[in-house]
């Protein structure tokens, strides 16, 4: 099976460590900066680096980018690049571009102008570091929509050896455990039998509010 390949533009802190990571993860990166230190630093970690600027059409078009199946426009300052770049690559034909945004009006303009997806690591850190100061055992969420919650909990010393039934989340709070992650193993779709113990992490979905309950009352 082909496997996907990537290429980053902009190798910022973000832009670096997000292409740093498709490499662990296995996949080949283009990585591409205007800055030549930036390259040089990065070029004995990614497939291929390139010094150029992305605002320039003749680039877009030689690295052959509408080949890629990602590129991440990670450039975040410059406004004004970020925009350029994101039209061009839209241009050539890439068919996935995910760019960065500052802002939330930077983030409406990617949008209208054809990025694929915006992301807002800055404003999205920032929510995620408030519920993980608020919920010390929370160590990440999706979520589901504006009500609905997937939380991953670490199992607390107090809910030690008890078993799922004992627990009776879905009766007493109205969320229900998906997932446990114990050392020897995940479990999905734990049975009533299966039981939790100290440093384990179980995945909980359910309202805000159930999930809340859950933590306040039990977790602490
Ligand atoms: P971070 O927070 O990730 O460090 P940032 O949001 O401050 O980055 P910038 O500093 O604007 O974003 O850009 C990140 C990288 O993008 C820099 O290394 C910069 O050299 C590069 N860059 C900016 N404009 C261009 C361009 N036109 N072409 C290629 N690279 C660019």
């Amino acid at each position: 099976m082909k496997r996907s390949q990537y290429a980053v533009i902009g190798l910022g802190r973000f832009g670096s460590s997000l292409a740093k990571e498709l490499i662990k993860l296995g996949y080949q990166v283009l990585g591409i900066d205007k800055d030549e230190e930036a390259v040089e630093e990065m070029s004995s970690v990614l497939t291929h680096v390139v010094a150029a600027d992305s605002t320039d059409e003749d680039v877009i078009r030689s690295l052959g980018l509408r080949n890629f199946d990602s590129v991440v426009v990670a450039i975040g300052d410059d406004i004004q690049a970020s925009i350029l770049t994101t039209i061009l690559l839209k241009d050539v034909g890439v068919k996935n571009v995910v760019g960065k945004a500052l802002s939330e009006l930077h983030g409406k303009v990617l949008q209208k102008i054809g990025a694929d997806r915006v992301i807002f690591p800055e404003r999205d850190m920032g929510i995620r570091v408030a519920h993980q100061l608020v919920s010390p055992n929370l160590l990440d969420y999706i979520e589901l929509s504006k009500d609905y919650t997937i939380a991953e909990l670490t199992v607390p010393s107090c809910l030690d050896g008890r078993s799922l039934k004992d627990l009776d989340t879905r009766a007493l709070y109205g969320c229900s455990v998906v997932a446990i992650n114990k050392k020897k193993g995940v479990i999905i779709a734990p049975t009533a039998t299966d039981m939790v113990e100290e440093g384990d992490i179980m995945v909980i979905i359910g309202t805000n509010d159930e999930i809340e309950l859950f933590e306040n009352e039990v977790i602490r």
